[in-house]
This record gives structure tokens, C-alpha cells and sequence, in this order.
């Protein structure tokens, strides 16, 4: 089968990958539609200590395999990408998530959805409702990265929030915590992506150069969200938190390193919340009811064969969603 596989740093399409075997339990997915996110960039980039293999993590796609569980056959899926040993203290306790033998698909562990097929286990699938097209479904991993946060810090309608970040995630963060009614100011740095948020009636600013940030930083949020994946806009996130407010970090870090004045946030008792894969069914159903616009924030789409091509795209500045398809 094709397959985009990362190599000492680099992507290439091969045509000659073998098709993934199917364990006990799995599904063998004949991917329709896949899209590129920040993870993908950075696993390029050498985040993650050289994780060698085909990329993708965020799909859609048809079962046509699954050994005893034929009912799956046929159904068109998207797929949580987290899988557990099983066994352990933490998948024992309902953590897979976090298990430290874990694989992730496209990111630790297990060849993505850059690919022909991809097998995952048939726990982590999600059928498709019919009218929900390929392109809207395949927001849904990040959709659910979203809504974890909603499931991490409470947000009320009498509370001010901002989101800092204007980029694919940031945008579906900003339309999920809008419907909690709060008080949301989203700050980024492009016009453009932020004019997207301005039709659905969402408040934004534009700050460029750290003015506006100056003259928002007497009015600070009960909650912040960080989803910009730089040092600045970890910076500008930390003004913006009032003493016992909540920073939700929603996106990692190049390197994984910034630098962070720890005893200010003791000092204004700062919660700090770590944020990442969140609940699949909620995102569906809200892709469904139409309740999440995401058709706009697709900017591009290839062939699988031009995939270098398309992360090249994706890597440019002001680019939302590419899209990749087999
Ligand atoms: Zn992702
Ligand atoms: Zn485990």
C-alpha cells in the first residue's frame, strides 16, 4: 500500500509499505480522508525524540476488515488514537490515554493514517452518522481535543475567558467555549482566521505586536486558554490569568521548553491545567447538529502522493487545515 512515512526527519511516500496487520480485537480501516495538525509538524521537527513511521492521526475512514467483530465491516469511522497496554495500573483505572506503554496512532508506537489502511483497535472507533460528510468528520480527533477542556475546567456564563491562538485548534476551541455563554476574547495574529470567528459572533482582537495585549491586561480571564504552542503566547496567556484563575495549556511546546516564572503562579495561585485528547461522541454530535463550523478552516487537499507537498503547505504561515486524501 502507500504510506507517508517519517525517516531521519524527513517524509516520503512509499508505494511498497505493507499493509497493517490485524490483531485480536482490531479493524483493518481503509482510510478516506485525513488531516494535518501542529502534532504532525512538530513530529517532523524532531519533537518526541524520533518517532520513525507513517504519520496521521486525525481520519476518517471505511472498516473493511475486522476479524470477529464483522458488524464493523462496511462502517464508515473516525478513531481515538490512544492505545493501552491493557494491563496496567493506569488502563486498569480508565487511563489509557496516559499509559505509559501506549501506543498512538501516527505518533508513538503505531504506523497513522497518512496511509492506504490503518489498524486500530475496534474500541477506539466511532461510527460516522450518515449525514455527517467525510470533510466535517474528520475534525472530529480535534473537536474532541477541544471539548476536553470543557471537561477540565468548568466555565460558566458569568465568566471571562480568553483563548490565545488563532490557528486550527484554536479556532474549534474558541466555537466550543462560546457555547458556555462566558465572556470569550479570542487573541491572535491574523486577520483572516480571525474574521472566521467574527461571523459566528465571536469576539476577537488582533494583536500583532503586544499592544493589545497591554490594554487587555487590567481586564484578566477567569479562565485562559493557551493554544498557540509559543513562548509568546504562553507569555501573553500567563498576563491575562487573574490570581486564581485557570491557564489551560492546550497545545505542546517545540522542545517542550519555555520559560515560566513558577513562583508568580504560587504567589497569584494560578491553576495550571495540561490539556489533550478529549471525548469523541460530543464532537460528533456537534459536527452533526452543524452547532461547530468547520468546512471554512480547510484550506488545501492532496493526493496521499503528494503528501510532502501537503505538509510543506500546511507548515506555511496563515494555513489552517490540509487535508490528505488516499
Ligand atoms: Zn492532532
Ligand atoms: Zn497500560
Amino acid at each position: 500500500m502507500r504510506a507517508a512515512v517519517l525517516e531521519n526527519g524527513r517524509v516520503a511516500v512509499r508505494h511498497d509499505f505493507p499493509t497493517p496487520s490485524v490483531d485480536a480485537g482490531e479493524a483493518l480501516i481503509r482510510v478516506r480522508l485525513a488531516g494535518i495538525c501542529a502534532t504532525d509538524l512538530q513530529l517532523l521537527a524532531g519533537y518526541k525524540g524520533g518517532y520513525q513511521g507513517v504519520l496521521g492521526h486525525e481520519f476518517v475512514g471505511e472498516v473493511v476488515a475486522a476479524p470477529g467483530q464483522e458488524a464493523w465491516v462496511g462502517q464508515r469511522v473516525v478513531g481515538e488514537l490512544n492505545v493501552g497496554c491493557g494491563r496496567c495500573e493506569l488502563c486498569r483505572r480508565g487511563l489509557a490515554k496516559h499509559c505509559r506503554q501506549r501506543q498512538s496512532l501516527g505518533i508513538i508506537g503505531r504506523d497513522g493514517a497518512f496511509a492506504d489502511y490503518l489498524a486500530l483497535p475496534v474500541a477506539n472507533l466511532h461510527p460516522v452518522p450518515p449525514t455527517l460528510s467525510d470533510e466535517a468528520a474528520v475534525f472530529a480527533e480535534p473537536l474532541a481535543a477541544a471539548l476536553e477542556i470543557l471537561e477540565q475546567a468548568p466555565i460558566s456564563p458569568s465568566m471571562r475567558v480568553y483563548v490565545v491562538g488563532d490557528g486550527r485548534l484554536g479556532l474549534l476551541i474558541a466555537q466550543v467555549v462560546a457555547m458556555t455563554g462566558c465572556d470569550l476574547m479570542v487573541v491572535g495574529r491574523h486577520v483572516h482566521k480571525l474574521a472566521l470567528l467574527d461571523d459566528l459572533g465571536i469576539r476577537t482582537q488582533v494583536d500583532v505586536d503586544g499592544s493589545a495585549l497591554e490594554r487587555l491586561a487590567h481586564l484578566t480571564g477567569d479562565v485562559v486558554v493557551e493554544a498557540t504552542g509559543s513562548a509568546a503566547g504562553f507569555a501573553a496567556a500567563r498576563r491575562l490569568v487573574r490570581p486564581q484563575g485557570t491557564l489551560v495549556l492546550k497545545s505542546t511546546f517545540a522542545g517542550g521548553k519555555v520559560d515560566v516564572d513558577l513562583s508568580s503562579l504560587v504567589v497569584d495561585e494560578v491553576t495550571l491545567v495540561g490539556s489533550r485528547c478529549g471525548p469523541f461522541e460530543p464532537a460528533l454530535r456537534l459536527l452533526a447538529q452543524g452547532a461547530v463550523i468547520v468546512e471554512p478552516l480547510i484550506h488545501a487537499r492532496y493526493d496521499l502522493d503528494d503528501c510532502e507537498t501537503a505538509l510543506d503547505h500546511a507548515a506555511r504561515k496563515g494555513v489552517l487545515k490540509v487535508l490528505v486524501t488516499p
